[in-house]
């Protein structure tokens, strides 16, 4: 197949090129570079298969592809609200535009939403049919409802005009590929650990995250993209929940550094508790996460020492 990853050169959206290409896609990578980097796909440009467009997705394309990952759109929050219009735009405008090029060559389109959608939820954990509790006005909003609005835009989309869509909500998720200064919590905890610095836990650490190796999502958006009739909206996570006080002293313990943790001021907005309910992703698809948080972090701080290193 001709498969289109929007946002191909960033952290997921480069593990997904490179699971397509080995299994005989095509592969066109779309973005415009804003957290991407080449360095990401750079060993994909020997592959006849694979091709590179430098593009906007608020601007409309024109492009034949039969499948269409949407991951466009920055997903730390240092960088979604860097340009808070640009990344309502991004999920607003880039996914209207994806969606119509799903329109017009009948491609199947992936949308990857996020637990974000749930907000600060009051239940716990998080099923797909909670419909969360979300500040239309908040510091957050341009990603959080930015995506509420692109998973609208995507079941309109299907009920109107009949484009075949999937939806999957990704729960905090990381791995190799990740930016060292990326700002989310996975890559903050391990880069000060292995520099010596302090560990920056927002607020007292008592909020909870649930904690997904990337392989183990790249696996589950996959199986959702090619099942043949289920449309979600489908959590994909993995269960395994620490508060960010625990999981700091968990990555202090096992790159042994001599950091201490250093309290600074908790971001307004930020979500008490996030945990998946996966049985749906069971049900449907056969999916549930393989990798254990120990041995993904482990692989995630041997990547981050090479990275350092560099
Ligand atoms: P990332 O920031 O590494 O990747 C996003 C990619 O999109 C980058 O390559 C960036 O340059 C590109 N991009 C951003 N705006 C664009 C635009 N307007 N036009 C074209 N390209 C653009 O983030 P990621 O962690 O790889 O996340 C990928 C997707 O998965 C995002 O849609 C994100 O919302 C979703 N998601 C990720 C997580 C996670 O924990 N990693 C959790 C929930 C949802
Ligand atoms: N966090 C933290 N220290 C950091 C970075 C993040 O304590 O250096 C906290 C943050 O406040 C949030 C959790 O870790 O409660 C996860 O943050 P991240 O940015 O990774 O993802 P999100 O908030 O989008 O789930």
């Amino acid at each position: 197949m001709r498969i289109l990853v929007t946002g191909g050169a960033g952290f997921l959206g480069s593990q997904l090129c490179e699971r397509l290409l080995t299994e005989g896609h095509e592969v066109l990578c779309l973005d415009n570079f804003f957290t991407g980097r080449k360095q990401n796909i750079q060993d994909f440009f020997g592959n006849h298969r694979f091709e590179l467009v430098r593009h906007d997705v608020i601007e409309p394309i024109m492009l034949e592809v039969d499948q269409i990952y949407h991951l466009a759109c920055p997903a730390s929050p240092i960088h979604y609200q860097y340009n808070a219009i640009k990344t309502i735009k991004t999920n607003v405008l880039g996914t209207h535009n994806m969606l119509g090029l799903a329109k017009r060559v009948k491609a199947r389109f992936l949308l990857a939403s996020t637990s974000e959608v749930y907000g600060d939820p009051v239940e716990h954990p998080q099923t797909e049919s909670y419909w969360g509790n979300v500040n239309p006005i908040g510091i957050r909003s341009c990603y959080d409802e930015g995506k509420r609005v692109a998973e609208t835009f995507t079941m309109d989309y299907h009920r109107q005009n009949g484009v075949d869509v999937r939806i999957v909500r990704i729960f905090n998720t990381y791995g190799p590929r990740m930016l060292a200064d990326d700002g989310r919590v996975v890559s903050n905890f391990i880069v000060q650990s292995l520099q010596g610095k302090d560990l920056t836990v927002y607020g007292e650490g008592q909020q909870t995250r649930s904690f997904c190796y990337a392989d183990d999502l790249i696996d589950g958006m996959v199986r959702m993209m090619n099942n043949p009739d289920f449309i979600g909206p489908v959590n994909i996570g993995n269960p395994s929940e620490y508060t960010i006080r625990d999981f700091a002293e968990k990555i202090i313990a096992m790159t042994g550094t001599s950091s201490k943790i250093a309290y600074e001021p908790l971001p307004s907005d930020d979500p008490r508790q996030r945990c998946p309910d996966i049985t749906l992703a069971g049900e449907k698809l056969g999916w549930k996460p393989l990798v254990s948080v120990d041995d993904g972090l482990k692989r995630t701080i041997e990547y981050f020492k090479k990275e350092l290193s560099a």
